[in-house]
């Protein structure tokens, strides 16, 4: 075995994951084997152990799971959601705003902030609007 052996064939799942992410899209995996999503990035499936495993982007719409309110030490807080998506899996983000506080088993629709180039890029949800 030499070193060139253990050079993976493709970039580590979350290389992939962090670079789709910052171009604005919710990626996700999709295992061909179980047809079910894949989420956080794998390099196998964890519901069949499949390796055939896709890239796809979430189009960010599902239904609030969770929510709760974070106050911040010095004022000022942010909803957090735990959104299942309509791909099949489920994702942590904020409220775009403070108007956040939507009910479990509202439809809200995501996107990436990427808009701070200090902070990881975070899932944020509004309310669905129409189409
Ligand atoms: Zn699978």
């Amino acid at each position: 075995m030499t070193a060139a052996d253990l050079v993976p064939a493709e970039p580590a799942p979350w290389a992939t994951f962090a670079a789709r992410r910052a171009e604005g899209r919710i990626p996700f995996q999709h295992c061909w084997s179980c047809e079910r999503a894949v989420f956080y990035p794998r390099v196998l499936c964890p519901h069949c152990g499949s390796v055939e495993l896709e890239w796809r982007d979430s189009a960010g719409v599902g239904v609030v799971y969770s929510a709760t309110y974070l106050p911040a030490r010095d004022g000022g807080g942010r909803h957090v959601l735990l959104v299942d998506l309509d791909e099949g899996f489920r994702v942590m983000g904020s409220a775009t705003d403070d108007a956040g506080a939507y009910a479990i088993g509202s439809r809200v629709r995501g996107a990436v902030d990427v808009g701070n180039p200090e902070a990881e890029p975070r899932f944020v949800f509004a309310e669905e609007g129409p189409r």
